[in-house]
């Protein structure tokens, strides 16, 4: 997956996300908690959004296709 395609993120969620190194955002992907499988997994089809000065990515978890969310915080 081409992670600088991002037609799901606002402009402003692209702009903290692009700012975020490329390794450490590849292993946030790859490390997302499922709720419901109680497991980590890789986030597929990920939009991205801005709440609260935080970036909020919410996708399926690639294994089960399960509803995940990962929140990053601003430093
Ligand atoms: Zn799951």
């Amino acid at each position: 997956m081409k992670i600088e395609s991002l037609p799901g993120f606002s402009d402003l969620a692209k702009k903290l996300w692009l700012a975020i190194a490329p390794d450490t955002r590849k292993s946030w992907l790859s490390n997302v908690w499922c709720a419901a499988c109680g497991r980590a997994g890789t986030i597929t089809n990920f939009t991205g959004m801005v709440k609260s000065g935080d970036l909020l990515l919410m996708g399926k978890r690639a294994e089960c296709h399960g509803d995940v969310a990962r929140k990053i915080e601003s430093q």
